[in-house]
C-alpha cells in the first residue's frame, strides 16, 4: 500500500532543505506507537510520517493475542499493576506500570471510537468485549480481534492518519542518523535534535528532513538472532541510531524468546499466540508426556520466559528438532472462531491443529530495553522522543508481561504527542540550516555478499552465544566476534554508498554489541537475562544497566 509518493520524488536534491520543507514532527516509524502519535499532534502542525518499508509492515500488524487493559468489572488497576510488576522481575519503575495501567482503558476506549474492532458479543441491549487470558495475567483483560489483533488496530489508525491533511507517510524510507546540533560543530553541553538523514529506498539518495521535534517508533529488534517472530524492518534501527547520536540507552540484555514459534521449513517467523495456552493448550514432548508442571507450578500459564526457557532446556537435553503444542481438547468450531488465522496458516502446512500437535520452538521476539525515555518519551536529547518497543520506558523491567507492548505504544505515543504539542505551542524555534548527506568518495559496491554474509554472521552469533541461557565465556566470544564484524561493517561504509541492507546491518551490528555488553555488565541471573555463571537474582544487580556512547 502506497500511501504518498515515495520520498524521493517529493524531495528534489537540494543543499539545504528550505523553510517550506521543514517539518513540526518527524515520526519515524508507522507502527501503533508512531500512528498514535501522528493523530495526537496531526491537528496542530505539519506532520511527516517516515517508514522504511510499506506503512503497514511493522510489528504491531503481526501482533496475534491482543491488547491488555483493564476492562472488566472482577478486574482491577491493582492486579494488573501486581501481574505486570511480577513479571519484571524487580525491575520496572513502579509508578510507570501504575501510569500505563491507569491510562489504559481511555486509550483503548479511543482505538474503539476510531474504528477498531475488537471481538465483542452482545449482553442484553449492551455490547460487552470479550477477554482473553495470558500467561502472567490472573484475570482476563486482554482485548483481540481473532487473532489478528494488531491488523486490525494497524487498519484503524492508518485509516485516520489517511483521513488526515496534515499527516503526510513517506515509505521506503528509512532514517539513517539524526540530525543533532553536533552536526553543525557544536561540542560539549546538551544535545538537540533537529530531524534526521532519510535513504530513499527507491532512488538510493539520502535526505535532509529537518523538524522541530522528532520521535523514534522503530519498533524491535528480533531480527538481530538467527530466529525470530519479528518481520523484516525489525532490526533495532531506532535504538543504533539514538545510541549514535549520544542518548543512553538501558537494559538491552532483557531479549524476550516467544516460546512458541511455528517449525516448520516454509514458515518464516509464524508465531503461535500464547492466547492458545490461555485457552489451555498443553506442551507435549514428542513421546506425548507433559514437561511444563517440572518447571513451574502455573505449568502452561508460567510467564513466557519460564516456559521459553523450559522448552530449550528440554530440546537441549534431549537432542527435539522441536516440541508440540496441543490444543486438540477445544472443539474445532471454537478453534475457528478465536484462531481463524493460526487455524488457516497451519492447515496450508498440512497441520489440522483441531486433531494435530503443533510442533514449536522458540524465537526472539521482544526487546524489553531500549532508548531510555521519562515518563513522557523523552529521551536525553532534546526535541527527540522515543515511543513503543524501541524505547526502555520502565514499563517491562527484566520482562515484559503478555499484550503490554501494544499498550505501552499506545499510552506513550500519546504521551509523548502531547508533550511534544506543548513543546511546540511554547517554543516556535524553528531548526537550524543542515548540512546535505555527504557521500564523500564512496563508490557503489561490487561485493554486496560481505554485507550477507555479515548479516548472518552476526544473527548466528547472536543465536548460538548470546540466547536464552548465557555464560560468560559464551558472551565475551560473542563480544570478540561483533566487535570483529563492526570494524569490517565501518571500513565497508564507508567505502561505499549505501543501501538499504548495509544500514540495516550497521544497526543490528550495533544492537547486537549492546546487547553483549549490558550481558556481561549484569552478573546475575534476573528475568529474561539467565547465565549460568551467576543463576540467581543478586539484590546488588535490582537496576537498571544503562549504557551510552560517552562511557564506551
Ligand atoms: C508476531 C508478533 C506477535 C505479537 N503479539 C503481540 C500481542 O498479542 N500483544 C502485544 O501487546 N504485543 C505483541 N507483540 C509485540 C508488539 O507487536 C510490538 O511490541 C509493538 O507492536 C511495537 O509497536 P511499535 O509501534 O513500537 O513498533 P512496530 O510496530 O514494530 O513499528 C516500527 C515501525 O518502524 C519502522 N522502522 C523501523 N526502522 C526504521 C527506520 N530506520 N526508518 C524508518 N522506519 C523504520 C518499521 O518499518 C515499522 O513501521 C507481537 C509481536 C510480534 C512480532
Amino acid at each position: 500500500m502506497q500511501l504518498t509518493p515515495p520520498i524521493g520524488r517529493a524531495y528534489a536534491p537540494r543543499r539545504m532543505v528550505p523553510p517550506g520543507e521543514r517539518w513540526d514532527y518527524l515520526i519515524i516509524g508507522s507502527g501503533i506507537a508512531g500512528l498514535t502519535f501522528a493523530l495526537e499532534v496531526a491537528d496542530h502542525g505539519r506532520v511527516a510520517v517516515v517508514t522504511k518499508d510499506r506503512s503497514d509492515e511493522s510489528n504491531s500488524s503481526y501482533a496475534q493475542g491482543g491488547v491488555a487493559t483493564v476492562w472488566s468489572a472482577e478486574d482491577s488497576f491493582d492486579a494488573h499493576v501486581a501481574d505486570t510488576l511480577a513479571a519484571g522481575a524487580g525491575l520496572c519503575h513502579e509508578d510507570v506500570v501504575e501510569m500505563v495501567v491507569r491510562e489504559g482503558p481511555e486509550r483503548i476506549r479511543e482505538l474503539i471510537a476510531l474504528g477498531t474492532r475488537f471481538d465483542s458479543h452482545l449482553a442484553g441491549d449492551a455490547v460487552e468485549y470479550d477477554l482473553g487470558r495470558e500467561g502472567g495475567h490472573s484475570r482476563r483483560r486482554v482485548l483481540h480481534a481473532g487473532d489478528l489483533t494488531g491488523q486490525e488496530i494497524v487498519r484503524a489508525l492508518t485509516a485516520a492518519v489517511r483521513r488526515h491533511t496534515n499527516i503526510t507517510v513517506f515509505e521506503n524510507a528509512l532514517a539513517v542518523d539524526l540530525l543533532t546540533d553536533r552536526k553543525l560543530g557544536q561540542e560539549g553541553g546538551a544535545i538537540t535534535c533537529w530531524g534526521a538523514y532519510i535513504y530513499d529506498r527507491t532512488t538510493g539518495m539520502v535526505r535532509t528532513m529537518t523538524a522541530r521535534t522528532t520521535v523514534l517508533c522503530t519498533g524491535g529488534a528480533g531480527k538481530v538472532y538467527l530466529y525470530t517472530s519479528n518481520p523484516d524492518v525489525a532490526t533495532g534501527d531506532g535504538v543504533a541510531i539514538a545510541y549514535r547520536a549520544g542518548a543512553p540507552v538501558g537494559n538491552m540484555e532483557f531479549f524476550q524468546f516467544h516460546p512458541t514459534c511455528l517449525y516448520h521449513p516454509r514458515a518464516k517467523s509464524f508465531l503461535i499466540t500464547e492466547a492458545l495456552r490461555g485457552e489451555g493448550a498443553l506442551l507435549r514432548r514428542p513421546d506425548g508426556s507433559l514437561f511444563m508442571p517440572d518447571y513451574h507450578a502455573d505449568a502452561e500459564l508460567a510467564p513466557r520466559d519460564v516456559v521459553a526457557r523450559a522448552i530449550d532446556h528440554e530440546m537441549k537435553v534431549h537432542g527435539y528438532e522441536c516440541v508440540y503444542l496441543d490444543i486438540t481438547h477445544q472443539p474445532a468450531t471454537f478453534l475457528a472462531e478465536r484462531f481463524p488465522h493460526i487455524l488457516q496458516r497451519c492447515r496450508e502446512l498440512g497441520i489440522d491443529i483441531t486433531r494435530e500437535w503443533i510442533p514449536v520452538v522458540p524465537a526472539a521476539h521482544y526487546m524489553c530495553g531500549g532508548v531510555v525515555t521519562d515518563r513522557d518519551g523523552q529521551t536525553h536529547i532534546g526535541r527527540l522522543y522515543a515511543a513503543g518497543e524501541v524505547a526502555m520506558t520502565g514499563l517491562h523491567g527484566a520482562n515484559r508481561l503478555a499484550s503490554n507492548s501494544l499498550l505501552e505504544g499506545l499510552v506513550f505515543g500519546h504521551r509523548a504527542g502531547t508533550h511534544a504539542r506543548a513543546l511546540l505551542e511554547r517554543d516556535a524555534t524553528a531548526p537550524p540550516p543542515m548540512p546535505q548527506w555527504n557521500p564523500g568518495t564512496a563508490v557503489n559496491s561490487d561485493e554486496s555478499v560481505v554485507v550477507t554474509q555479515n548479516w548472518d554472521e552476526v544473527r548466528r552469533t547472536m543465536w548460538n552465544f548470546v540466547g536464552i541461557v548465557r555464560s560468560d565465556r559464551r558472551l565475551e566470544r560473542a563480544r570478540k566476534r561483533i566487535a570483529m564484524l563492526q570494524e569490517e561493517i565501518r571500513e565497508y561504509y564507508w567505502d561505499f554508498l549505501v543501501t538499504g541492507d548495509l544500514l540495516e546491518l550497521r544497526n543490528i551490528a550495533t544492537v547486537a554489541a549492546l546487547i553483549v555488553r549490558s550481558a556481561l555488565m549484569r552478573r546475575e541471573s534476573r528475568g529474561l537475562h539467565y547465565t549460568i555463571d551467576y543463576p540467581e537474582p543478586d539484590d546488588a544487580w535490582r537496576r537498571d544497566t544503562i549504557i551510552s556512547m560517552s562511557d564506551s
